[in-house]
Order: C-alpha cells, then sequence, then structure tokens
C-alpha cells in the first residue's frame, strides 16, 4: 500500500464517520442517500486552496440537493448550469446570475432567452446554430468554446459529443463575433474520473496551441473553463483533492501565464465522497448448484441511481455489517425487470458469505451522479431518496 492510497482510504474513513452514525441510528424503507454537508464543505475548501486563482462553478448535475447547493452558495462558489431547471434551482437559493454559466452546448432557444432575462451572460457553445440562437436571443452575450478532448484516460470519459476540434473553435470565434457576441474563451472537459493529475498535460497542451492561434487571429481571450474530471475514491489510488487541484493548475500555469480569468467545474470530486448509499439486499441467490458465484439482489440497480456501473466503469465499494466473516464472489445485480440492470458481472464483487435478505449495504462515495439519475422511478421502484445531515 502506498502512501497515496494510505492517505486516500483515511480520507475515505474519515468522511464517513459522520455520515455512519446518522446511518446506524436511522431505519430507511427505500433506498437511501445519505449526504454529510460538512465533508461537501471541506471538500469545496481542499479544491479551492489547491485551485488558487482559478474560481469554482460546481457542476450542478452532481448533486443538486438544495441542501449542497445552499452550502455551496455559502461558501462563495458558483454554478454551471446545464439546464433552465438548474439555473432556476441556483438562482432560488441565492446564486447571483453572474456566478451562473449556462454550460451546456445543447440549449432550447426559449431557455436562452429566459435565461439571458434573469441576467445570465455566459454561455458555451460548439457549432454555429447554438452560436446563432445564442446571438438572437441573448444579444452581446459571453460565449465560450468549448474543444473537443482528443485523448481522454478518464474512467467515465465525455469525449466525442461535446465540443469542436481547434480549427472549428477558431472559425466559431470568428463567427460569434460577426454575430456580434463576445468570444470570451475556450473550455474543455478533461473526462470525468480523471484519476491522476498529469493525464490532464495532453489535453492542456493541445488546449494552448489552439488558444495561441485565437490571439493570433485577433480575439482577446479573456477566460479559460478547466472543465471537471477532479476524481473521487472508487477503490483505487487518487490524490488527494487539493495536491491534485495544485498540480492541475501547476500545469495551467505553466501553459496559459497570463489568463486573467480561470474557471474550474468539479462535479463529482465536490459531492461524490461526502454520500453513502444505504440499500438493501433483496435476495441472494444461486441459478445451480454448480454455480461458482452467488447472485446478490439489491434494492437499488442501474435505473434507480446507480447509471455509473453502465459498462462497469465505476466500481463503488460496498459494505455490510457481515464484513468480517468469510468473503466470495457475487454477480450484483439491481431489482428491476430488466436484464440490462446487472452492476457488476465481469469483474464479480466480494461479499460476506452469509450475507441474507434484508441485509443492509452501504454502497460508498455516491454523492455524485446517483440520484440525478433516478429522477424516473423505472419499473416502479421510486427514485434514490435523498437526505442531507
Ligand atoms: C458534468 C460536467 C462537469 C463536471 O464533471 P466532473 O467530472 O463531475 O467533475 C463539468 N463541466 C461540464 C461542462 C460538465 O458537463
Amino acid at each position: 500500500m502506498t502512501m497515496t492510497m494510505h492517505n486516500a482510504q483515511l480520507r475515505a474513513d474519515s468522511a464517513v464517520s459522520r455520515l455512519d452514525t446518522f446511518i446506524a441510528l436511522s431505519d430507511f424503507d427505500r433506498p437511501t442517500l445519505v449526504v454529510d454537508l460538512d465533508r461537501v464543505e471541506r471538500q469545496f475548501r481542499a479544491l479551492a486552496t489547491g485551485l488558487g486563482r482559478a474560481q469554482i462553478h460546481y457542476a450542478v448535475k452532481a448533486n443538486p440537493a438544495e441542501e449542497v447547493i445552499d452550502r455551496l452558495v455559502s461558501l462563495g462558489s458558483h454554478f454551471d448550469a446545464a439546464s433552465r431547471g438548474e439555473i432556476a434551482l441556483c438562482l432560488s437559493r441565492g446564486a447571483k446570475p453572474r456566478e451562473i454559466s449556462f454550460g451546456n452546448t445543447i440549449k432550447k432557444p426559449s431557455d436562452i432567452a429566459w435565461a439571458w432575462d434573469r441576467g445570465i451572460t455566459l454561455f458555451a457553445a460548439d457549432a454555429e446554430e447554438e452560436l446563432e440562437k445564442i446571438a438572437e436571443h441573448a444579444p452581446g452575450a459571453r460565449v465560450y468554446i468549448r474543444l473537443i478532448v482528443e485523448v481522454s484516460e478518464a474512467d467515465w470519459p465525455l469525449t466525442r459529443k461535446f465540443g469542436c476540434d481547434a480549427s472549428k473553435a477558431l472559425e466559431l470565434m470568428d463567427y460569434a463575433r460577426d454575430l456580434a457576441l463576445d468570444p470570451v474563451g475556450i473550455s474543455f472537459h478533461v473526462g470525468s474520473q480523471t484519476r491522476r493529475a498529469e493525464m490532464w498535460g495532453p489535453a492542456l497542451d493541445a488546449l494552448a496551441e489552439t488558444w495561441a492561434a485565437a490571439q493570433a487571429a485577433g480575439h482577446g481571450l479573456s477566460i479559460l473553463n478547466i472543465g471537471g474530471g477532479f476524481p473521487a475514491f472508487y477503490g483505487e489510488e487518487i490524490e488527494a483533492p487539493e495536491a491534485y487541484a495544485r498540480a492541475v493548475m501547476e500545469m495551467v500555469e505553466a501553459r496559459f501565464p497570463n489568463v486573467p480569468h480561470i474557471m474550474a467545474e468539479p462535479g463529482r470530486g465536490m459531492v461524490a465522497e461526502a454520500g453513502t448509499i444505504v440499500a438493501e439486499a433483496m435476495l441472494v441467490s444461486r441459478k445451480s448448484d454448480r454455480d461458482l458465484h452467488r447472485w446478490v439482489y439489491l434494492d437499488i440497480g442501474r435505473f434507480s441511481g446507480l447509471a455509473e456501473t453502465e459498462g462497469e466503469a465505476i466500481r463503488y465499494q460496498l459494505e455490510t455489517a457481515r464484513d468480517h466473516e468469510p468473503m466470495g464472489p457475487c454477480i450484483l445485480a439491481g431489482p428491476s425487470c430488466d436484464s440490462a440492470d446487472v452492476l457488476y458481472e465481469k469483474r464479480p464483487v466480494m461479499l460476506p458469505v452469509g450475507l441474507k435478505s434484508g441485509d443492509r449495504v452501504l454502497i460508498r462515495n455516491t454523492g455524485a451522479y446517483t440520484s440525478t439519475y433516478s429522477s424516473v422511478g423505472f419499473n416502479g421502484f421510486p427514485p434514490l431518496d435523498v437526505v442531507c445531515i
């Protein structure tokens, strides 16, 4: 076990004590995400310290619980919103319009107009049509162009769907100027759950070239938006948030020494480790007497909050009250009647041999990208309950 691993483990452990006390004292009649707001605050402070002069815009989609937004507003966070709903949420919790960026590159004209009316002035784009929509419904707005990241080593890459290549980005900045918009900067996303800071290097190198080309073309850029990607602990070694953020900023400053404003949009790294899902084993079975693996069915699955188990990309850590007993491999599945609702099969998980229906199963570091993915009650299983403490 390396030192970093040890620290990561300690961080994970110390994070759970307040949560665990609350969980131990509570009964839950359905799967529930419990979020420790003090832990969110610690994470914010650590990231803010490491990020130095960069302004944090929390990516609201990672966890839009009102209490989380409230705490972040009180700490001075700004917000990256992807929709009218997220903007309305941030405004209703006291964020100022100037502190909110409309960061989705795919927006409805009516939502652009609505946001502009409420004082939102900073918009993302990666295509001509999007700039036309913004120019029509938010005339003169500030826009930043999202670049595609060609190489991502992230566990949950966000490549392909968003961004454009370098030459397109330069054309879009010219076009934005022609449309009387104010092209102020460039954004990118290195990919979610980018475990090591040095993985940012290649993306930043590519970005620096485009930035220089845009300046040479006469665009006085002032905002560099470095997106999210800050990792959470899911059992594999990661750096502590402050050290990670500091390492990223060193790479940024080395390549962009004179950028007036830097924005960072952590989502997962802000909230994942602040949350634990309390779930329950609904059934433990074998398909035949020769089966090597047991099947364990939980009361939460891919369609009720654990969407990031798709492709077994994110491997959550599980904990039960029997973990001191002998352990054996299991295929882990959700409760719904969809055969895709299997969480881990290619790489089975180890669970206690004595695990029984009705046993509590804690799913660690699930504060990000769980409650948002469970908003529809697929197959009659209600959305994930959220309790903030
Ligand atoms: C989702 C998203 C983020 C947050 O990404 P994390 O990997 O969770 O930090 C940041 N910026 C944009 C534009 C996003 O869509």
